[in-house]
């Protein structure tokens, strides 16, 4: 008979057997307010958040995990991944890695980065492109099945770019091979039809190059481009490394966010902040820039790149404008995982006088709502998804204890426990 009931017990789906989960929590981090409060439980239940608080009674049935010498904070967002891109670095073109890879590897990249993003406390990613024919959108796909663990995705499917993509000076005879990464939109209508190709496809962000050639897009063009995105409830991202007339025609025609900025006036950056313009500022660390090199002549030396992306995170933060983490690693490093490095990232924070409690903000709830998922991430909250991290420090007075994340909770399921069973 014992054996029996263990069998039917066993045979339960697994929602039956363990309906809620709850956790006892040594602290529970608002990165709202950048406050921690102490011994909480946190009940799991669906996949969401049930309750949060101080003396919330454990139900008798409930599996119970040990946290209580651990700070729980939301899960982490990066909202500029190229989680299928691996560039070549050095002097190598530029275009090679997206005419030696298939876009089946280039999936298989992203679902292998997505597990080890997922595992150091990354549970929403925003992917901004260059995942050649929509590899992203069957990544998310395959991780929303249960195929797959990883983050959920914010994806942005092709690029839209003027003529060229992000390649330059290609023999005319090879013919447009950067269609694969990106579409060619050179008016406002080709604009609007490139944004609703990606929307079609399953793109939740749109994603644009403000200035990779000496030409660039208008305010007319990029209008375009925010106009038929914010009518279908989606972003626009722009990316402009280098200000000038391309980031004023973006900052003109009100993009949700520009990506990189390195070469942003004060008076750009005021702007930016009238205009509640977010900065996802990609600070790469020596590590990229080395590696990356000068990405074929498309950024300038390290050495030169490196101080200038700083001072410009200094003066975004002394300006006001809404800064968001974007970590943009474009390229493997040996004997570090891509996490490994997105986290290196913090330490230009640092360096730019940025406390803990905003950076925290800036990877978790400022994040959710550039990528318009704060109705359903991004705090610990009652009816919110349980998307979840602990850490043996409190991140709003050591945000250096990010890399030590040793649990991470996704839609209810325990990914990673370093303390548990
Ligand atoms: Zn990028």
């Amino acid at each position: 008979m014992k054996v029996l009931i263990s069998w039917v017990i066993l045979a339960l789906p697994l929602p039956l057997m363990a309906q809620v989960t709850a956790i006892r929590a040594g602290a529970v981090v608002d990165p709202r307010t950048g406050t921690a409060k102490p011994n909480q439980v946190i009940l799991v239940k669906d996949k969401k958040i049930q309750a949060v608080g101080a003396g919330i009674a454990i139900p008798e049935n409930a599996q119970v995990i040990d946290l209580s010498h651990e700070w729980l904070s939301p899960g982490l967002m990066d909202a500029h991944s190229h989680l299928t891109l691996a560039e070549t670095g050095g002097d190598g073109p530029f275009e090679s890695f997206y005419l030696s890879e298939s876009t089946a590897l280039r999936a298989m990249r992203g679902l292998h980065n997505g597990e080890i993003l997922l595992h150091a406390g990354f549970t929403t990613v925003r992917d901004v492109g260059n995942s050649a024919e929509y590899a992203m959108v069957d990544v998310s796909r395959a991780i929303e099945q249960g195929w797959f663990i990883g983050p959920t995705i914010i994806d942005a499917g092709r690029i839209i770019a003027p003529f060229g993509g992000q390649s330059r000076l290609i023999p005319s005879g090879q013919g447009n091979f950067w269609k694969y990464e990106y579409i060619d939109a050179d008016n406002p209508e080709e604009v609007r039809k490139a944004v609703r190709v990606n929307i079609y496809h399953g793109a939740k962000v749109i994603k644009l190059v403000g200035d990779n050639n000496p030409y660039h897009y208008s305010v007319e063009e990029i209008r375009a481009a925010v106009d038929e995105a914010h009518r279908a409830g989606i972003p626009v991202a722009i990316h402009v490394i280098f200000g000038g007339e391309a980031a004023d025609n973006a900052i003109e025609a009100g993009v949700d966010s520009l990506e990189h900025g390195f070469y942003l006036t004060d008076v750009q950056l005021k702007k930016m902040a009238a205009k509640g313009i977010t900065l996802v500022s990609t600070d790469f660390p020596r590590s990229v820039l080395d590696v990356m090199g000068t990405s074929s002549g498309m950024l300038p030396e390290p050495a030169v790149l490196a101080p200038l992306i700083i001072d410009r995170l200094r003066r975004a933060h002394q300006a006001g404008v809404h800064l968001v983490f974007g970590s943009d690693v474009p390229i493997d490093i040996p004997g570090k995982t891509r996490a490994e490095v997105m986290l290196e990232y913090l330490d230009g924070w640092v360096a730019a006088g940025i406390s803990p409690p905003e950076i925290l903000r800036a990877m978790t709830s400022d994040a959710a709502k550039l990528l318009r998922v704060d109705k359903d991430r991004g705090v610990i909250a009652e009816g919110l998804a349980a998307d979840l991290i602990a850490t043996p420090g409190d991140p709003t007075k050591d945000i250096m204890t990010l890399r030590k994340v040793d649990f991470v909770m996704k839609d209810g399921r325990v990914v990673r426990n370093a303390h548990g069973p």
